[in-house]
């Protein structure tokens, strides 16, 4: 998507260790009506999947996750990566490796949230290494249902997550993949 790619270009910011900083548009202060437009450019790319529902991962991910499911007319459902007490103890739960937290945590679905029906699309803002896709396949898996792919924002391909996935055989699908951040400067893979 040029106009992401753009955005990227003049809003975002270079941060050591390979990270992004992208919250002045997308997850932290957000531009609603681009993000929309961004949801509607990825619904397009899903529409012909027969998606039930959306599976996002908290907190990052939820806004972008809300213009996809609003633009494929589905619902959303967000794994929580924090044990809260008015959560169910019935869950579906996976261990994740945060590459930006440098840490493990734990990212748990109530199991009433997902059927063996559903025909999942999992988004996120970014792919980076695959990790936090992984943990929501397995959600999904362990729930018996179908994951029809993965929706990401921004791909940071020389991490390498989104192209073992796809050689896996997941449709996975970004809309903007960044090649290179090599000294602060931003290239983009050309599809
Ligand atoms: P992965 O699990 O694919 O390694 O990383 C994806 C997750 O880490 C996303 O949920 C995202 O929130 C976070 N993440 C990874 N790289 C970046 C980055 O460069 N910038 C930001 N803002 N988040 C990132």
């Amino acid at each position: 998507m040029k106009a992401l790619e753009e955005k990227i270009l003049s809003d975002g910011e270079v941060l050591p260790g390979g990270v992004l900083k992208v919250g002045s548009f997308l997850n932290h202060h957000m531009d609603i009506k681009f993000l929309m437009e961004m949801g509607k450019d990825m619904a397009d790319a899903f529409k012909g999947d027969s998606v039930t529902k959306i599976l996002t991962v908290e907190a990052s991910g939820i806004a972008f996750a809300v213009a996809v499911a609003n633009y494929l007319g589905v619902p959303l459902t967000f794994a929580k990566k924090n044990k809260t007490s008015n959560v169910s103890s019935d869950t579906f739960s996976a261990s994740v490796d945060s590459f930006t937290h440098g840490r493990t945590y734990e990212i748990t679905v109530p199991k009433e949230y997902i059927s063996e029906n559903d025909r999942i699309l999992i988004v996120d803002d970014f792919l980076a290494c695959g990790n936090a896709i992984k943990g929501l396949c397995k959600i999904v898996s362990d729930a018996k249902a179908t994951v029809v792919g993965a929706a990401c924002a921004i791909e940071k391909g020389f991490q390498g997550g989104g192209d073992e996935l796809r050689a896996a055989g997941l449709k996975i699908h970004s809309l903007a993949i960044v090649e290179s951040m090599d000294n602060g400067k931003i290239t983009f893979r050309q599809n």
